[in-house]
């Protein structure tokens, strides 16, 4: 068998690439996952009670990105929706992140207002402050408040999720959810907020429609590469697994999902609830909200963040620490000696914590690199093929 491009994962990145590639460009290309699903992560499906359910973790569509919006609502309508996330505090149920209305819910009334006004003054309205850098503060009420909620909201959430302290990771992650000096609730304030109307599997579908484009599921790459001849190839899934752990293994955070079916049309108030101080899982989410259905009956998902094994759980998570980038930047030298035609792309082979949004992005200008063959397309980290 013979094609232009092995494309290997069939995630965002891996579809949007196969997309492209196939209808821009006219070229063949066999898009491979070890999974019976397309969609990798993303995927979701409609169970039994016509529920549809994310098997690979709640997924909230959210970008600031026109390029990625336009390019995605080729393939999708969009259903409006702003996901809302409550975390249990001290026993009550407060927004996340944390904002000026959990300030509210969690201290007394004349002290919230004199915080309030602190927090006003020191960042202005609007101001997204990551919880470290809060954390900087001098003035001993603003450090109070800093300690609370690392203590009730960020300290147990982290442990939990990535098994060490928040100030053992990258920055980056705990400024995903900084405090917002706002009384906005939404968890995301981007621009685009939207669901796939009929679901992400239906994106992909529509994505994949294309006689160009031959889908082999179930299948671990390496089992076709004797028999597949091809130009090109493009690997989305771990790059260290690429290389045979040459540089030794990148750790990953898995995650064990559990579903449960409820006999109600509606169990919690938020689309997800965070557990940072009890329980052994992180967060729950009711997967209705996503959808926006309506029936009787309703579907929870919990996670329960576990170490990745390789060959027995799922690698979710790339953990942004030093030592795992300078890892990292290991494999990227091997990929960049092989100098040939192999490109690693995505989530998994940048070892980035890409959301959805990120990964088409990439895939994106990945791709106008290939049209244009350009000399960056070079540094994009081409390697033959003949592995
Ligand atoms: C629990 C969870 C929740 C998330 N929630 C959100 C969210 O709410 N919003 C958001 O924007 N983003 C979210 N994300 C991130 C989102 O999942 C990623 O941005 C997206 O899936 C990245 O796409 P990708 O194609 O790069 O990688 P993936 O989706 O991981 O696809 C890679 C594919 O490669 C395949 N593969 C790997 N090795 C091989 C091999 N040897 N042979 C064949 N196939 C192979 C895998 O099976 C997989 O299907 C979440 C991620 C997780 C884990």
């Amino acid at each position: 068998m013979r094609t232009d491009w092995l494309i290997v994962g069939a995630g965002f990145t891996g579809c949007t690439l196969a997309e492209r590639i196939a209808s821009q460009l006219g070229q063949a290309v066999v898009l491979v996952d070890r999974r019976s699903n397309v969609g990798g992560n993303a995927y979701d499906f409609y169970n039994d009670e016509g529920v549809l359910v994310h098997q690979y973790g709640p997924h909230i569509f959210h970008t600031n990105s026109t390029k990625v919006w336009e390019y995605l609502s080729r393939f999708t309508e969009w259903r409006p929706y702003s996901h809302r996330v409550l975390a249990v505090v001290e026993g009550k149920k407060i927004p996340v992140p944390f904002n000026l209305n959990s300030l509210a819910a969690v201290m007394p009334e004349r002290y919230a207002a004199k915080l309030e006004n602190l927090l006003l003054e020191k960042f202005g309205i609007g101001a997204k402050v990551p919880i470290l850098k809060l954390r900087e503060v001098t003035h001993d009420d603003l450090r109070f408040l800093a300690d609370y909620i690392y203590d009730n909201v960020f300290y147990g959430y982290t442990v939990k999720q990535w098994e060490c302290r928040p100030e053992e990771l990258d920055p980056s992650v705990t400024g995903r959810v900084p405090v917002h000096i706002s009384r906005d609730d939404r968890y995301f304030q981007d621009t685009y907020q939207a669901m796939p109307r009929l679901g992400y599997s239906e994106l992909f579908r529509r994505q994949l429609d294309h006689p160009n484009i031959q889908v082999l599921l179930d299948t671990d790459y390496r089992r076709i590469l004797s028999d597949l001849k091809f130009s090109r190839m493009i690997f989305t899934g771990p790059i260290n697994t690429f290389f045979d752990d040459l540089h030794g293994p990148l750790p990953y955070r898995s995650i064990r999902f559990e579903f449960s079916t409820l006999d109600v049309e509606q169990y919690q108030e938020a689309g997800t609830v965070n557990y940072p101080n009890d329980y052994e899982f992180t967060r729950v989410t009711e997967q209705k909200y996503l959808s926006g259905q309506t029936m009787p009956k309703t579907i929870l998902v919990k996670e329960f963040p576990q170490r990745h094994v390789e060959g027995e759980t799922e690698p979710y998570y790339p953990i942004p620490r030093p030592e795992n980038r300078e890892t990292y930047s290991r494999y990227l030298q091997e990929a960049e000696k092989l100098n040939g035609s192999v490109l690693f792309a995505g989530r998994l082979a940048d070892y980035k914590c890409y959301n959805m949004d990120q990964a088409v992005g990439r895939a994106l200008r990945v791709f106008e690199e290939v049209a244009t063959g350009s000399s960056a397309e070079r540094r994009l980290r081409y390697a033959t093929a003949s592995r």
